[in-house]
C-alpha cells in the first residue's frame, strides 16, 4: 500500500527512509548518493554534509556502458557513450557527459552558450517518485550551473517549491559557492548528487515540516519567511532558529525588513519564480528549450554577483 503524502507519493518504506535520513543529515551525518539519485544511510560515519563529495566515489558501481545503449549518430539530444555533435561542446563537456550519463539517466542538448541537461532521479529508490532536472552549464566557467528541480514534467509540470531556491529565477540551492561544497572540478555527477540530496531535504521540508541540516539565511526578512522554528539558525551559531535569530527577526519592523532584503537580493521576496521558457520546457517534455544566454541574463540583470545565496 502506498502512503499518500500530499501529491508525491512514497512508498510507506521509502516514507520511514526518508524520515531517517532526516535525522542523520540534521545530525550532519553525511548520506551517500548512489547510482540513479538514490540517497543512502552512512551509519559509520560522520562528518559533514558539505563533504558528500568525496565519500560515495568507492560505493558506486564500476563506471561502464550499461548493457543495450549504443551510441546513436542521428540527430537529436545525446545519450551515453555518445559524442556531443560540436567540437567545442564535446572539448568542454564531452567527458563530464559520459561520465555522468554512467550514473544518471541523462540527455544533452547543446546550446550556444553551453549545454542543457536534463537528468532523472529517484532520491528515494523504487519506492519514491522519479524527480526531473533542467541543468544549464554555460560555456563560460565562471558562470555557476543553474538547475530547475520538477516533481513532474509533461502537461502536469510542477516545479519543487520554493524553499532554498534562488532569487529570482527559483533555481535549486544546494549549497552555497562560499561553502566550497561544490566547485566545477568536482564534476558533473557530484553536482547531480548534491541536487538528489537538495531532494531529499525539501521532500522532509514538505512532508515532516522540518528543512534537515545546515541551512543559509542572508536576512531578517527570508529567514521570518522560510524557518520553522526547529530548523537550524543559519548564522552558524549552531543553535535551533527558535533560540537564536528568530525573537530578533520578528522585532524588524516589515519595511524595513523588505528593504534589506531587496539590498541584498535585488528582488522582492515574492518575486521568485522560473521562468516561462524553463516551465516550457518542462511542459514539452524537453523538446522546446531556453535560450541560455536569455535564462541568464535574467538574473545578471537582478545583480547576481551580489548574491550570496548563489
Ligand atoms: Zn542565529
Amino acid at each position: 500500500m502506498g502512503k499518500a503524502c500530499g501529491k508525491t507519493k512514497f512508498s510507506q518504506s521509502a516514507f520511514n527512509h526518508l524520515r531517517d535520513l532526516g535525522i542523520d543529515i540534521d545530525a550532519e551525518r553525511q548520506p551517500l548518493v548512489f547510482d540513479g539519485g538514490f540517497v543512502g544511510r552512512d551509519n559509520g560515519q560522520k562528518g559533514k554534509v558539505k563533504d558528500a563529495s568525496q565519500s560515495y566515489a568507492g560505493h558506486r558501481s564500476e563506471a561502464g556502458p550499461r548493457k543495450g545503449q549504443r551510441a546513436r549518430t542521428r540527430p537529436g539530444p545525446a545519450r551515453q557513450a555518445e559524442s556531443l555533435r560540436s567540437v567545442a561542446h564535446e572539448t568542454a563537456f564531452g567527458d563530464q557527459f559520459r561520465i555522468l550519463a554512467h550514473h544518471y539517466e541523462a540527455l544533452a542538448f547543446e546550446d550556444p552558450n553551453g549545454l542543457w541537461v536534463a537528468v532523472k532521479t529517484r532520491p528515494l529508490g523504487r519506492g519514491g517518485p522519479q524527480v526531473h532536472l533542467l541543468v544549464a552549464l554555460p560555456f563560460e566557467e565562471t558562470i555557476s550551473p543553474r538547475t530547475w528541480a520538477f516533481e513532474a514534467i509533461g502537461n502536469q509540470a510542477e516545479l519543487f517549491p520554493l524553499k532554498h531556491t534562488n532569487f529570482p529565477d527559483a533555481s535549486v540551492c544546494a549549497f552555497t559557492k562560499e561553502s566550497g561544497a561544490w566547485e566545477p572540478k568536482d564534476g558533473l555527477t557530484a553536482l547531480l548528487d548534491h541536487y538528489s540530496l537538495w531532494i531529499i531535504k525539501s521532500w522532509h521540508r514538505t512532508h515532516l515540516d522540518l528543512w534537515p541540516g545546515p541551512q543559509v539565511g542572508a536576512c531578517a526578512y527570508y529567514r521570518r519567511q522560510e524557518f520553522k522554528p526547529d530548523e537550524w539558525c543559519g548564522c552558524e551559531s549552531g543553535k535551533r532558529y527558535f533560540a537564536c535569530h528568530q525573537y530578533k527577526d520578528i522585532q524588524v519592523a516589515d519595511q524595513i525588513g523588505r528593504r534589506q532584503f531587496r539590498e541584498l537580493f535585488s528582488s522582492n521576496y515574492e518575486d521568485r519564480a522560473a521562468p516561462q521558457s524553463v516551465m516550457l520546457a518542462a511542459r514539452s517534455r524537453w523538446k522546446i528549450l531556453p535560450d541560455m544566454a536569455a535564462v541568464f541574463i535574467l538574473r545578471h540583470a537582478w545583480g547576481e554577483s551580489r548574491m550570496p545565496l548563489s
